[in-house]
C-alpha cells in the first residue's frame, strides 16, 4: 500500500480563500479584524513564524501590528504591553510568539491575555471551555489537524485515536478534540511503555513530539490516517516530522508531509480564530 498524501497547503489555501471573502464583507460593514503579534528577542525560527503570520494577515485583509521587543524586556514591560492590547479596540486577537526568552514567565504572560482575544486558544479559560464543550477559540494546531483528518475522509466516531505528545498547546487539546468527536482516545508521552504497540492500535495517529523519525512504519496500523505535527530541523537544514515518512508511506492509508502538512493549517486556523474573535467582540 502507498498512502495518500494529504496536502495541507491546498487545504489551508481553501480555508484562507473562504476567510478572505468573509473579511471583505466584514470590512465592508465596518469591522476590520485585527491581530497583534508580540515577539520578544531574536529567535530565528520565531522570526520566520511571525513573518508568515503577518503575511497571511496582509493576504486576507486582516489588520496586523507587530510588537518586536528586545530580549532584555522585563516581565512587567511585557505584561503592560499585553494589557494595552487587551484594551485596544482595533485588536481582536493577541498572539505572543513562543518560546519567550529565559527569565520571562510564559504562563503568566499567556494568562494576562483577555481570553476572548486569545486567538492561539491556549489560555486556561479556553482550554477549560474546550474540555466542557463551550464555544471559544480552539488551539490552532490541533484545530488544523482536525481539518486534515476530515480532508482524509476518516471517520473519528468509535475509532481508535492515538495522540503522541501531551503538551498544553498540541497534545492535550488534540486529544480533547478527538474525544469530542467520539474517538476512543489514548495519549502517549515520554513515559509510555511500548509506544509501538499503542501506536499500532490507532486508526488515527497524531504525532506531536519533536523527535525526528520517532514513528516508524512498523508502528503504524495498515490503512491508518497519520498526521505528523512534528517539525524538526536536521543538521543539513532539512525540515522533517516525527514520522519516518518513507516507511510510513508504505503502511498508512493517508499521511501528512513535513513540510506542507500541519504547518500551513496552523496559520490558517489562527486567521480563522482572529476573524471569529472580531465577530464575537463586535457582538455580531
Ligand atoms: P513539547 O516539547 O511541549 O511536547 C512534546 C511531547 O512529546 C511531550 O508530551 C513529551 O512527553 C512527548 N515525548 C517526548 N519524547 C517522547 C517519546 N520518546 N515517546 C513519546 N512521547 C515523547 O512539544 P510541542 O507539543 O510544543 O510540539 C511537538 C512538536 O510539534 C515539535 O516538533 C514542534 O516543533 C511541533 N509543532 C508544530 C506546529 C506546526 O504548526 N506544525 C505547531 C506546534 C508544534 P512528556 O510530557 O512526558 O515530556
Amino acid at each position: 500500500m502507498t498512502a495518500r498524501i494529504i496536502d495541507g497547503k491546498a487545504v489551508a489555501a481553501r480555508v484562507q480563500a473562504e476567510l478572505k471573502d468573509r473579511v471583505a464583507s466584514l470590512s465592508g460593514a465596518g469591522l476590520v479584524p485585527g491581530l497583534a503579534v508580540v515577539i520578544v528577542g531574536d529567535d530565528p525560527a520565531s522570526r520566520i513564524y511571525v513573518n508568515l503570520k503577518k503575511k497571511a494577515c496582509a493576504n486576507l485583509g486582516i489588520y496586523s501590528e507587530e510588537h518586536a521587543l528586545p530580549a532584555a524586556t522585563t516581565q512587567s514591560e511585557l505584561l503592560a504591553l499585553v494589557e494595552s492590547l487587551n484594551k485596544n479596540p482595533k485588536i481582536h486577537g493577541i498572539l505572543v510568539q513562543l518560546p519567550l526568552p529565559d527569565g520571562l514567565d510564559e504562563q503568566a504572560v499567556l494568562q494576562a491575555i483577555n481570553p476572548d482575544k486569545d486567538v492561539d486558544g491556549i489560555h486556561p479559560m479556553n482550554i477549560g471551555r474546550l474540555l466542557v464543550g463551550v464555544p471559544g477559540p480552539v488551539a490552532c494546531t490541533p484545530a488544523g489537524v482536525m481539518e486534515l483528518i476530515k480532508e482524509a475522509g476518516a471517520e473519528i466516531k468509535g475509532r481508535e485515536c492515538v495522540v503522541v505528545g501531551r503538551s498544553n498547546i498540541v497534545g492535550k487539546p488534540q486529544a480533547v478534540l478527538l474525544l469530542a468527536q467520539h474517538g476512543t482516545v489514548t495519549i502517549c508521552h515520554s513515559r509510555t511503555r511500548d509506544l509501538g504497540e499503542v501506536c499500532r492500535r490507532a486508526d488515527i495517529l497524531v504525532a506531536a513530539v519533536g523527535k525526528a523519525g520517532l514513528i516508524k512504519g512498523d508502528m503504524i496500523k495498515p490503512g491508518a490516517v497519520v498526521i505528523d505535527v512534528g517539525t524538526n530541523r536536521m543538521p543539513d537544514g532539512k525540515l522533517v516530522g516525527d514520522v519516518d515518512f518513507a516507511s510510513a508511506l508504505e503502511v498508512a492509508g493517508a499521511i501528512t508531509p513535513v513540510p506542507g502538512g500541519v504547518g500551513p493549517m496552523t496559520i490558517a486556523m489562527l486567521m480563522k480564530n482572529t476573524v471569529q474573535a472580531a465577530v464575537c467582540q463586535a457582538g455580531w
